[in-house]
């Protein structure tokens, strides 16, 4: 007899049909003895469209708001998944997140869970009932409603799962776990029976969808082994966790493609102290997320300059424009050029800590297909490289041959 936690995304609740589907699924499990706590998001497309509904009254509405306003959608999964239950005679109840016990900062659109207390969910399993909590949603010391950010449903699953010491916790989603790399663009794409949980985080934050960010670094934290499978049917998914030794053998996890971001070059800045600080405090300040940086080797002249490169996402980068542009006069650099038509291609595995020639191999391949290579960065299990976005697709399908085919 195990305790379960499932958390079904917005796809695998997207209309009546499929939320009968999750309630039999559940129902098979607590004919196994397990007990059962489930974690829903919202409808596929309601929070989308809860948010537009929004701006149709104001461009800026109040955050405390809009965590009102958004709460709404997972509460409605609940309130449907436990009447799908009771439907087939299974004893359920629906609970609110600040239900659950669930307190958060204040920080409304992005809170951040600063507690579980999960007196009710306890009671109610004792009680022989499934438990249904919201995802995505909390509440403030103060009593206010909150959200924990997009995607944060994942979150709510993996911190019920640690509060409770479940056995299980299961992500379930429309794929059937995680892939080596994007299948719709790398028809050979495997699915992966087991992945740690720093190569998901190298891989989401290369930009694979796959999970929220946040929800992987705090299983990271606590410890909890998840599993990310398909709701659709019954195969067994991937499996996040703690690195282990074995996966060393393994040399390249997965490839992933981000197409969205933009290159800006700032072009002879004064080589002297304190410039780079002065342009990436003032983006930081503008909450600009800045991804890869890269500042070439000084041109020596009277008064040396070099060329400073960085990408950022491609949303902030007019943001980044007008930031960098309001530093001309001060820090007097030549010229800011921008680039949107780049991808970052990315391979990412924990055996190249114990593997060499693993970035000469990415390079060698990338040179055979007439890749120019714009940027490159590195991590100690990932290798980045900037390259043209035309190129980009035919780039991720080779390299993922080379490497894991
Ligand atoms: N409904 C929220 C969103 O769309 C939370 C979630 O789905 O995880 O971001
Ligand atoms: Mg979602």
């Amino acid at each position: 007899m195990a305790l379960i936690v499932q958390k079904y995304g917005g796809t695998s609740v997207a209309n009546t049909e499929r939320i009968k589907n999750v309630a039999a699924r559940v129902a098979k499990y607590r004919e196994n003895g397990d007990r059962v706590v489930v974690v829903v998001s919202a409808m596929s497309g309601v929070t989308d469209n809860l948010i537009k509904l929004s701006r149709e009254i104001m461009p800026l509405p109040s955050e405390r708001e809009m965590d009102m306003l958004l709460a709404t959608g997972e509460q409605t999964t609940i309130a449907l998944a436990a009447m799908a239950l009771h439907a087939i005679n299974v004893p359920a109840v629906s609970l609110t997140g600040a239900q659950a016990g669930i307190v958060t900062d204040g920080v409304h659109t992005k809170a951040k869970i600063m507690n579980i207390t999960p007196k009710q969910v306890h009671g109610l399993l004792d009680g022989g009932h499934v438990v249904i909590v919201a995802g995505f949603q909390g509440q403030s010391p103060e009593g206010h409603i909150t959200t924990l950010g997009r995607g944060g449903s994942d979150l709510t699953a993996i911190a019920l799962a640690a509060a409770l010491k479940a056995d299980l916790c299961q992500i379930y989603t429309d794929v059937d776990g995680i892939y080596t790399t994007d299948p719709r663009v790398v028809p050979n794409a495997q699915k992966l029976d087991e992945i740690s949980y720093d190569e998901l985080l190298e891989l989401a934050g290369a930009g694979a969808k796959v999970m929220q960010l946040r929800s992987v670094e705090f299983a990271k934290k606590f410890g909890v082994i998840f599993e990310v499978r398909s709701s659709m049917n019954d195969n067994p998914g991937t499996i996040v966790k703690e690195e282990t030794k074995s996966m060393e053998d393994v040399v390249i996890r997965g490839v992933s493609l981000d197409k969205n971001q933009a290159k800006l070059t700032i072009v002879a800045v004064p080589d002297r102290p304190g410039v780079a600080s002065q342009i990436f405090t003032a983006l930081a300040k503008a909450a600009i997320n800045v991804d890869m940086i890269v500042q070439n080797v000084s041109r020596t002249s009277d008064t040396p300059v070099t060329d400073l490169s960085f990408t950022v996402d491609k949303a902030d980068l007019l943001k980044a424009q007008k930031v960098i542009e309001g530093l001309k006069q001060e820090v007097g650099y030549r010229e800011l050029t921008a680039n949107e038509a780049i991808g970052k291609l990315s391979i990412v595995g924990v055996g190249m800590r114990s593997h060499s020639g693993i970035a000469a191999k990415l390079f060698e391949t990338l040179a055979g297909n007439g890749v120019n290579i714009d940027m490159i960065s590195t991590s100690e299990i990932k290798v980045s490289v900037v390259i043209d976005i035309a190129k980009g697709e035919e780039a991720a399908r080779t390299v993922h041959e080379a490497f894991l085919e």
